[in-house]
C-alpha cells in the first residue's frame, strides 16, 4: 500500500472571479454568486471539515478578506491554511507591466498579514494563469511553493525558471528553482464542469454531476495504487461545491479518501515544507 497525501483546497474567489473574467459583469446578479460562496458555502465547508476534523487550505484574494472579513476570520480560527491567490482575481499575463502585477501580489500578503499575522508561503495564481515575470516575483518576494503548473499530476517538485518556447524551436525548460511546485489540474477542478456562465470563454454547467465525482475518486484510487507518496490536489470554490447538491457528495469522496489505509489529509504549506527538507533545492 503506497502512502498519499490528500490536499483540499479551496479557492474562496467570491465576488473576485466575476470582475476579471466572463465579461467583467459588474451586475448585483453576477455578485451574488460570490456572495452566496462567502455566506452559504463557506460556513458549510467549515462545518462538514469540523466534523470530520480534516485540515484543508485556503486560496483567497486580498479582496475577499477584505470584503468577506467575517468568513476570513472563521476559516483561520478553524485552523484551515490560508495562501495567496491575488489581492485581485485578475490573471497576472494580464497586467499592463512587471510592477503592476508585483503590486497585486504584494497586496495580497498585507491582506493577508492581517488576516492571520503571518506571510502566505504559498502561491496559487488566479485561474493558473502565469506571466514571464510570475516566478521572479514569487522569488523575490520569499515564497516557498506554488500549486499553479501542471507538468506533473501526484508529484510535487522544483519548478524551472527561464523556460523558452518558440514555435520554431525546440522547447527549452530552463533551470530549476527552489519552489517547490504541489500540482493541481483542471481535471481536478470544480468550476469548469459544474458553473453555468452565458459568455465567453466558458459555458459549461449542468454535467453529469455523479461522473465528475467518480473522476476524482478514480483519479485518487489510481494514484494510491500506482504512485508512493502521491500528492492529490483537489481544487473547489466555495461558490460551487457549497450548493447542497454536490456538498453531500464531496462528504462522500472525503470519506472514501480518509478511510483507505495510508492516507492523510494535510495543508499545502506542510506538504511544501517536508518535501523541501526531504528533497534539498541544492540537492537539485
Ligand atoms: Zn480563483
Amino acid at each position: 500500500m503506497a502512502s498519499a497525501t490528500v490536499c483540499v483546497s479551496y479557492h474562496f474567489d467570491a465576488v473576485s472571479t466575476w470582475l476579471w473574467a466572463f465579461d467583467a459583469w459588474d451586475m448585483p446578479t453576477r455578485h451574488s454568486r460570490g456572495v452566496y460562496g462567502a455566506d452559504v458555502g463557506t460556513p458549510r465547508l467549515l462545518d462538514l471539515h469540523d466534523e470530520h476534523d480534516l485540515p484543508s487550505t485556503w486560496c483567497i484574494p486580498g479582496h475577499t478578506i477584505e470584503s468577506f472579513p467575517a468568513a476570513c476570520e472563521a476559516i483561520a480560527d478553524a485552523g484551515h491554511g490560508i495562501q495567496h491567490h491575488g489581492w485581485t482575481h485578475r490573471g497576472p499575463s494580464s497586467y499592463e507591466s512587471r510592477e503592476a502585477e508585483r503590486a497585486d501580489i504584494e497586496r495580497g500578503i498585507e491582506s493577508i498579514v492581517a488576516l492571520t499575522g503571518e506571510r502566505p508561503t504559498g502561491y496559487a495564481s488566479p485561474a493558473w494563469d502565469f506571466s514571464e515575470h510570475t516566478l521572479d516575483i514569487l522569488l523575490e518576494l520569499g515564497f516557498e511553493w506554488d500549486s499553479s503548473v501542471m507538468a506533473a499530476d501526484f508529484t510535487p517538485h522544483y519548478l524551472r525558471r527561464g523556460w523558452r518556447a518558440p514555435a520554431d524551436a525546440p522547447y527549452e525548460r530552463g533551470e530549476p528553482t527552489d519552489i517547490v511546485e504541489l500540482p493541481p489540474s483542471w481535471e481536478r477542478d470544480d468550476f469548469p464542469p459544474f458553473t453555468y456562465t452565458w459568455a465567453g470563454p466558458h459555458r459549461m454547467g449542468y454535467t453529469d454531476e455523479e461522473m465528475i465525482f467518480r473522476k476524482w475518486r478514480d483519479q485518487f484510487d489510481w494514484m494510491c495504487e500506482h504512485v508512493d507518496g502521491g500528492v492529490y490536489v483537489l481544487t473547489l470554490h466555495p461558490q460551487v461545491i457549497g450548493q447542497a447538491h454536490r456538498i453531500g457528495r464531496l462528504e462522500e469522496l472525503l470519506e472514501h479518501m480518509y478511510s483507505r489505509d495510508g492516507v492523510e489529509f494535510e495543508r499545502m504549506a506542510t506538504v511544501a515544507k517536508r518535501f523541501r527538507e526531504q528533497n534539498p533545492p541544492e540537492a537539485q
